[in-house]
């Protein structure tokens, strides 16, 4: 079991970067601060089949990975970024907005007690991220912009991945 923690994530290098659709082997037994407990949960509901409505199992634990890192690069002020590849897979890491769109689903399908340690977790990191990201003041103007507010903060378009 300790070997598998330490398995690298598969990134998105080179040409292999889509190859991540597959669930990852193992999955995660492990998830950022939760609990095991709460890790259980979220496992039983990405293991859901079929994988139609949006969860896939690891897709929890990549969503917040790729926020977590998201918060550690350097800087005063972030700006969220896309990827050209416009996969699932690749979104998913690459862009924070819908990174956090797939955490709201999961805990939104989680049982109460999960789900009120994962909304704790997203408590901490959503006011990380209002604090280091731009609101976008033309966002409205974009319709596929709605939704909730991680949606209309600033992209940086210079800097597609
Ligand atoms: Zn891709």
């Amino acid at each position: 079991m300790r070997a598998q923690l330490s398995l690298p994530e598969p990134m998105y290098a080179g040409t292999d970067h889509c190859r991540s659709d597959r669930p990852p082997r193992p999955w995660p037994t492990r998830i950022d601060r939760l609990s095991s407990r709460t890790v259980a949960a979220i496992h039983r509901e990405e293991s859901r089949r079929p994988y139609d409505e949006g969860l896939w199992p690891g897709a929890t634990a990549t969503a917040l990975a790729a926020c977590r890192s998201f918060l550690t690069l350097p800087g005063r002020w972030l700006y969220l970024r896309r990827g050209y590849c416009a996969c699932e897979q690749c979104d998913l890491r690459n862009d924070i907005a819908v990174a956090r769109d797939l955490l709201e689903l999961t805990v939104h399908r989680l049982p109460r007690r999960p789900r009120r340690e994962l909304e704790a977790l997203l408590a901490g990191l959503d006011e990380e991220l209002w604090r280091r990201t731009v609101p976008d003041p033309f966002a409205h103007r974009q319709q596929h912009r709605g939704g909730a507010w991680w949606h209309r903060r600033l992209y940086d378009l210079d800097h597609l991945l």
